[in-house]
């Protein structure tokens, strides 16, 4: 659908579809964009992973997945927090 912020990803090359419909990622839904680069910024969730993972539609496997993403995106922003954190210069 024109306008939406899938079809603008799809436009501009930031994600691909497969051939069974669906948008290519990785295991752990990282999308991967139309030459197949991951920049592991952008992920999938349920019916979007269909034709990487054919059992993607009900809500006990999208949960799953859900529960899976937040832990790796958890790990991902306390590292940046930690590094983050090193680098603070305290005013005064
Ligand atoms: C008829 C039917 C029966 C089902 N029965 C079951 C079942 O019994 N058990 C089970 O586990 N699963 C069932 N499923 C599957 C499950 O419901 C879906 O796979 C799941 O809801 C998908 O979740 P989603 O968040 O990806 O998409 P959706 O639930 O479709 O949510 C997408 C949301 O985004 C909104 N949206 C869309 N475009 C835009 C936009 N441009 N801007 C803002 N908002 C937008 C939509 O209004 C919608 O609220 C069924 C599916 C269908 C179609």
């Amino acid at each position: 659908m024109a306008g939406t912020l899938p079809y603008g990803l799809l436009a501009d090359g930031m994600v691909c579809e497969t051939a069974l419909g669906g948008l290519h990622c990785r295991e752990d839904g990282a999308l991967t964009d139309a030459v197949g680069r991951c920049s592991g910024d952008l992920f999938a969730l349920g019916p979007m992973r269909w034709g990487t993972l054919f059992e993607t539609t009900a809500i006990p496997e999208i949960r799953r997945q859900a529960a899976d993403l937040a832990v790796l995106l958890k790990e991902r922003c306390g590292r940046h927090v930690r590094e983050a954190s090193c680098e603070t210069v305290l005013p005064g």
